[in-house]
């Protein structure tokens, strides 16, 4: 059940509006690393997390933030736009917001394109999930920093300062959810990786280039067990596909043996497990 507030999360002031920059606003607003974008992600993993809630509490607490977020960013944004309404000149910086929304707010991003739901990450694996959400979260933080760059407006700076802060809380709460399934690091699924191919860090871009550039080795070629592997074209061996390619038993792809699902299986031992707890002690959570 949803209620709403008649009140912004967080209080909006513009000085002079600005279209162009009203315009970049709605990249937040109905764009891929939008506000909606977050709130849906969120709240449909939330309602997929049937077996973790604790971890479900978290998802709804976030997705609902991020509904308030849309409330702030649409409200910063229809400030900016205002003058379409009136000023010829100004519809010129959008007029299909002008024209066919009447030169309000729309669910669009900064270049006009409809927002979708193809934007969600929704895996149903919790710790995937989380995994997208931190990432959604840096996207959404960068993106602020560069509004903020682009107005010199300081209601507009203000708010979005808000915004942005908010997206480094999110992503400190998602990590400490991600770490507290005390997974092992690169545990995803069940069923485990072939040994020795996984090692490989395969050499795909030989040569010298113009720019001085050559083969270029730092911990990405050398950590968790990683050691680098020449091309054939190179004179190397290539990655070891020969001596595992339709080679292993079946009882050899065995499944990792710390992994759980995250999110998908039954039992009652999951619910709030690794430090998940109830806040209120007279809290009751309805099923
Ligand atoms: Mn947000
Ligand atoms: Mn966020």
């Amino acid at each position: 059940m949803y209620h709403h507030i008649k009140k912004l999360m967080y209080s909006v002031n513009v000085g002079e509006p600005d279209v162009r920059f009203g315009n970049m606003l709605l990249e937040q607003f109905g764009g891929p690393n939008g506000e909606l974008a977050a709130a849906m992600q969120y709240t449909v993993q939330a309602w997929n997390c049937v077996d973790d809630i604790g971890r479900r509490d978290l998802l709804l607490d976030i997705g609902t933030e991020e509904l308030s977020h849309l409330e702030v960013i649409g409200a910063l944004a229809r400030m900016h736009l205002a003058p379409l309404k009136t000023e010829r000149e100004a519809a010129d910086a959008n007029p299909l917001l002008t024209i066919a929304g009447g030169g309000g707010i729309n669910l669009v991003d900064s270049l006009g394109n409809a927002w979708t739901s193809s934007y969600l990450k929704i895996s149903g694996e919790l710790d995937v999930d989380l995994r997208s959400n931190i990432a959604a979260e840096a996207r959404a933080k960068i993106v602020y920093e560069r509004l903020i760059d682009h107005t010199q407006d300081r209601g507009s700076i203000d708010t979005l300062q808000f915004l942005m802060t908010r997206e480094i809380t999110h992503m400190k709460a998602f990590q400490a959810a991600l770490d507290s399934l005390e997974k092992k690091p690169f545990s995803i699924g069940l069923l485990k990786p072939t040994p020795g191919i996984v090692d490989e860090y395969f050499n795909g871009s030989t040569g010298e280039g113009n720019e001085g550039d050559t083969d270029m080795r730092g911990p990405w070629s050398s950590s968790f067990g990683l050691h680098p592997v020449e091309s054939e074209m190179a004179g190397g061996e290539g990655l070891s596909v020969g001596d595992v390619a339709g080679k292993i038993p079946g009882e050899d792809r065995g499944k990792q043996d710390d992994a759980r699902k995250a999110s998908t299986s039954p039992g009652e031992k999951s619910i709030g497990k690794n430090g998940a707890s109830k806040g209120h002690a007279t809290r009751t959570v309805r099923r």
